[in-house]
């Protein structure tokens, strides 16, 4: 295995059908997740993606975004911020509502993880329609923060969630 196998990765990638709702083929991370040599590759490759110089903190999006968000925090040396579902923070939030690729969600950052003019990468597992993604966005914006990029382990190419987000770079290690 190279350091970078990334059919290794696509591979390891279960698509499960009918997945939370009838129609969505839910892309589970676990097998990457249980496996220490796929775990460490995954954050490598996403860590390939990011100038680490050009960042001040690493946003990781509610759930999965916290797992590669945070690991990939900790390789780079960077603070991490959890951007969650509506309720969960404890401190004072902004908020953002969205729409996912299967239903309606409200996003939240406490509004003290964002000095005006840092520089923020949003990291998340999966681009689907991008409207997770753009509403993350939307709330570095308004704690004044400026966001560097967008980065996904998996992006689901054919629903183009990169038109939704073209005023902000966006990269991914996995595309399908
Ligand atoms: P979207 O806002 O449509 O880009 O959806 C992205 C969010 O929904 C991410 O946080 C993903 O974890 C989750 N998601 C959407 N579609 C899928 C899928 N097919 N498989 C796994 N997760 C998904």
């Amino acid at each position: 295995m190279n350091k970078f196998d990334i059919s290794k990765l696509e591979k390891s990638v279960r698509e499960v059908p009918d997945f939370p709702k009838p129609g969505i083929k839910f892309k589970d991370i676990t097998p990457i997740l249980i496996n220490p040599k796929l775990l460490a590759m995954s954050i490598e490759a996403l860590a390939s993606h990011v100038d680490s110089s050009s960042i001040d903190k690493i946003i990781g999006i509610d759930a999965r975004g916290f797992i590669f968000g945070s690991l990939l925090a900790n390789l780079l040396g960077k603070g991490f911020i959890p951007v969650r579902k509506e309720g969960k923070l404890p401190w004072q939030t902004e908020s953002q509502a969205y729409d996912l690729e299967y239903g309606k969600s409200v996003i939240e950052i406490h509004k003290d993880a964002i000095d005006p003019g840092e520089r923020i990468l949003i990291v998340d597992d999966l681009l689907a329609t991008g409207g997770t993604a753009e509403a993350a966005v939307k709330l570095v914006e308004k704690l004044s923060g400026t966001v560097d990029s967008l980065l996904f382990f998996i992006e689901l190419e054919f629903l183009n969630g990169r038109e939704l987000l073209k005023n902000t770079k966006v990269q991914s290690v996995l595309k399908y």
